[in-house]
């Protein structure tokens, strides 16, 4: 798992996670970003006000999970800490290119763009909604280890145009979640150039786009398969037995 130790580190590096491309080859993860409340139906079952027009929607919602939260296998240890083990299926983005200095244009942010796959954005409800009430940040509700399970990353031209593609989450093949592209908030472009007045992206940088209504509790034993529709599918089972859970952890 750990890189060989060169010149003065005083440890082994760290192996950079991976995401598998359609085709051959890994994408090198750097970052994960993520977006909250990119779809309205979702914002209102969350309690927030959603936006009647694209005038009043004012600036999206952002917060990230470190890199080697993604699973790329087909088992999820239910993580520590939680009884209430939430789904959330998205769009994931793959950056490929490092963007200019200073923000990034709409206009030129597809072309940064490396390629598409479908994602679960796994969150610790019961410390978010915990969280939230105290006006504290959300990063033990989000950005815990294997929080952000992934498939296998389509590139681009091969993906296609998004348009209104459906996203698709069934759980133990009971349809969860459902919407069209078509109806996020902020689309690709769009979130990219509000991401780059704040970070500068780069290649490797993932961004999980938000998710829509119908996000519920997974439990031990549960199996999934999200769907992007003719890009991606991703599929695997929440590990149901905890000494393997605390091995794999
Ligand atoms: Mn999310």
């Amino acid at each position: 798992m750990t890189d060989a130790r060169t010149r003065d580190d005083v440890i082994s590096a760290p192996a950079v996670p991976r995401v598998p491309v359609r085709g051959g080859g890994g994408f090198p993860v750097r970052r994960i970003y993520c977006v909250g409340r990119n779809f309205a139906d979702h914002a209102r079952e969350m309690g927030a006000t959603a936006p009647a027009s694209k005038a009043e929607r004012g600036t999206p919602v952002f917060f990230m999970k470190p890199a080697d939260a993604i699973v790329t296998g087909e088992v999820v240890p239910y993580p520590s800490a939680t009884s209430d083990l939430h789904h959330e299926v998205e769009l994931v983005v793959a950056i490929g290119g490092d963007a200019p200095a200073g923000v990034l244009p709409v206009e030129q942010a597809q072309a940064l763009v490396f390629g598409y796959t479908v994602g679960m954005d796994l969150t610790r409800r019961d410390l978010q909604a915990a969280a939230k009430a105290k006006g504290l940040p959300w990063d033990t509700a989000k950005g815990f280890d294997h929080s952000a399970p992934i498939g296998e990353l389509v590139p681009a031209a091969e993906a296609g145009a998004l348009g209104a593609r459906q996203l698709e989450l069934r759980v133990n093949d009971q349809l969860r979640q459902h919407a069209r592209l078509s109806d996020l908030i902020w689309d690709v472009p769009e979130i990219l150039h509000e991401l780059s007045k704040l970070y500068a992206l780069r290649a490797g940088d993932l961004v999980f786009m938000g998710t829509p209504a119908g996000v519920a509790a997974l439990q031990p034993g549960d199996r999934y398969e999200a769907t992007l529709e003719g890009i991606a599918t991703l599929r695997g089972t929440i590990q149901d037995d905890p000494a393997a859970a605390a091995a794999l952890g």
